[in-house]
C-alpha cells in the first residue's frame, strides 16, 4: 500500500469540511431567515450531510496515516544504531543514511552514533 501523507493536502480537505459544515449552513439559514424559503432547509441539511461524509473519510484516511507512521517507526527503531552492507563493499547507516562507512568503522561518521552490530560484523575478520 502507498505511504498516505496528508501533509501537503489536509487543509484543502479541512476547508471543504468546514464549507459544508459552517459557512455554507450559515448562509443559507441566514437566507431561510429572511425568505422563509423551505427548500433551504433541506439544502442545509444536505451540505450537512456531504460535510459528514467527508469528515468520516478524512478522520479514517488520517487513521491510516498514522497506522503506517507507527509501522514505519517501528521499522526504524528495529534498525536504529545498525548499518547494512552494500553492494559497493561500503556500509550504510541505518540511522542518518550515510553510505560511505566502511568495516573497521565503529560509529558513523557523519551522524555518531555507535553501530551495536560492529561486533557482529567484524568476528570473521
Ligand atoms: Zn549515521
Amino acid at each position: 500500500m502507498k505511504k498516505i501523507n496528508s501533509i501537503g493536502y489536509a487543509h484543502k480537505i479541512i476547508a471543504v469540511i468546514s464549507f459544508f459544515l459552517l459557512l455554507l449552513p450559515f448562509l443559507l439559514h441566514l437566507i431561510w431567515l429572511i425568505t422563509n424559503f423551505t427548500l433551504l432547509r433541506i439544502i442545509i441539511k444536505i451540505s450537512f450531510s456531504i460535510g459528514t461524509i467527508i469528515s468520516i473519510l478524512f478522520l479514517l484516511l488520517l487513521k491510516i496515516e498514522l497506522h503506517q507512521d507507527k509501522v514505519i517507526n517501528t521499522q526504524y527503531q528495529k534498525n536504529k544504531n545498525s548499518r547494512i552492507l552494500l553492494p559497493s563493499g561500503f556500509y550504510e547507516c541505518q540511522t542518518c543514511g550515510n553510505r560511505s562507512l566502511q568495516a573497521i568503522n565503529k560509529y558513523c561518521t557523519h551522524c555518531g552514533v555507535n553501530f551495536k552490530d560492529f561486533n557482529e560484523v567484524n568476528k570473521d575478520e
